[in-house]
C-alpha cells in the first residue's frame, strides 16, 4: 500500500516538475539518535523515489535553541523548500514545542503546529499528521469502516494517540483513548472493534486484551529482548485472534512515510496556488 501511495505521489509530481516546480522537503535532525537516523534516511529515500528534493540538516547535539530556531526561520523563507520537519525527540535542553511553533503552518507537513492541530479538531485541514492519516488510509483501503465501531487507542501523545482518536471520531467511531492512568485497561481493549496501540512498550498488547475478530493497528517501534525490531503488540499470539493486524516492521512505519510524501506534495501545490 505504501508503494502504491508513493507511486501516485510520483505520478502527480510529474505535473509539477513539468511546470518547473520541484517540491522540496527539509529534514532537521539534531544529535545522533540511531533510530532517528534510520527514519531520516527512509524519508530521504522516499523523496528520491517520488522525485522531490530533500535537504537534510544534521546538527550536533550541542546545537542551541537559538541556532535551531534561526535555521527554521531561514527554511520558512526559502521558496524552494515546501515542507519542513524536525525529527523528534530533540536532545534534552531543546524546546520541542518552540521549534514546532516556529515552523510555518503552511510548511508544517507533520501537522504538529497548533494552528494545524486546531484545524484538525474542527475537521477543516490541509494537512493531517502522517502516522494517524496513514492508518486511516489503510483502514479505507481494506474497507474497514469505523462508523459506529468501538475504537480504542492506547496512547495519548500529540503526534499519534490524540490525533488518531480525533480521526476515528471524524469517521463516526465511538472512541476511547487510554493512557498510563487508565484503570482496567484489558477490560476496555477487549471491547474494541478497532484497537490502535501507540505506547512504546514491546509486545505490551497480549492476546487476552484483544476481542475475537478485532482490527489491530500496531504503531509501536521497539526492540525486543534480542534487540529485534517489534511493535507494541504481541504479534504472534494476537494474529490468531484478530481479523486484521499490521506487522512491525512493514506496517504503520512505511505508511507514515508515504503520507509524508503526500503532505509535501500538497504543500508544494498550495504554495504554488495549484
Ligand atoms: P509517547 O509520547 O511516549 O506516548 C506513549 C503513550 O503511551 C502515552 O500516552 C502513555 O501514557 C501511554 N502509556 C505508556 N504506558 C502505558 C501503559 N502501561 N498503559 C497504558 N498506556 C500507557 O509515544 P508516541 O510518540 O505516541 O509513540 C508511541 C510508539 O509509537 C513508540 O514506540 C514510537 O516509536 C512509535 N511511533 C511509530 C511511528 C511510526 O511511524 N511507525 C510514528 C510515531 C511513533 P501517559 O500519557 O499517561 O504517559
Amino acid at each position: 500500500m505504501s508503494a502504491q501511495v508513493k507511486e501516485q505521489v510520483a505520478k502527480e509530481n510529474k505535473e509539477l516538475l513539468a511546470k518547473g516546480i520541484t517540491p522540496g522537503l527539509a529534514v532537521i535532525l539534531v544529535g545522533n539518535d540511531p533510530a532517528s537516523r534510520v527514519y531520516v534516511n527512509n524519508k530521504k529515500k522516499a523523496c528520491e523515489f517520488v522525485g522531490f528534493k530533500s535537504e537534510e540538516f544534521a546538527l550536533p547535539a550541542t546545537t542551541t535553541q537559538e541556532e535551531l530556531l534561526s535555521l527554521v526561520e531561514e527554511l520558512n523563507e526559502r521558496r524552494d523548500i515546501n515542507g519542513i520537519l524536525c525529527q523528534l525527540p530533540l536532545p534534552k535542553g531543546l524546546d520541542e514545542n518552540a521549534v514546532i511553533e516556529a515552523i510555518s503552518p503552511l510548511k508544517d507537513v507533520d501537522a504538529f503546529h497548533k494552528q494545524n492541530v486546531g484545524r484538525i479538531m474542527i475537521g477543516d485541514y490541509d494537512f493531517l499528521p502522517c502516522t494517524p492519516a496513514g492508518i486511516m488510509e489503510m483502514l479505507r483501503a481494506y474497507d474497514i469502516d469505523a462508523d459506529g465501531k468501538n475504537c480504542v487507542v492506547i496512547g495519548r501523545s500529540n503526534i499519534v494517540g490524540k490525533p488518531m482518536g480525533m480521526l476515528l471520531l471524524h469517521e463516526n467511531g465511538t472512541v476511547t483513548i487510554c493512557h498510563s492512568h487508565t484503570k482496567n485497561l484489558s477490560e476496555i481493549t477487549s471491547k474494541a472493534d478497532i484497537l490502535v496501540a501507540a505506547i512504546g512498550k514491546a509486545k505490551f498488547v497480549t492476546a487476552d486484551m484483544v476481542k475475537d475478530g478485532a482490527v489491530v493497528i500496531d504503531v509501536g517501534m521497539n526492540r525486543d529482548e534480542n534487540g529485534k525490531l517489534c511493535g507494541d503488540v504481541d504479534f504472534e499470539n494476537v494474529k490468531e485472534k484478530c481479523s486484521y493486524i499490521t506487522p512491525v516492521p512493514g506496517g504503520v512505519g512505511p505508511m507514515t512515510i508515504a503520507t509524508l510524501m503526500k503532505n509535501t506534495l500538497k504543500a508544494a501545490k498550495l504554495q504554488n496556488n495549484l
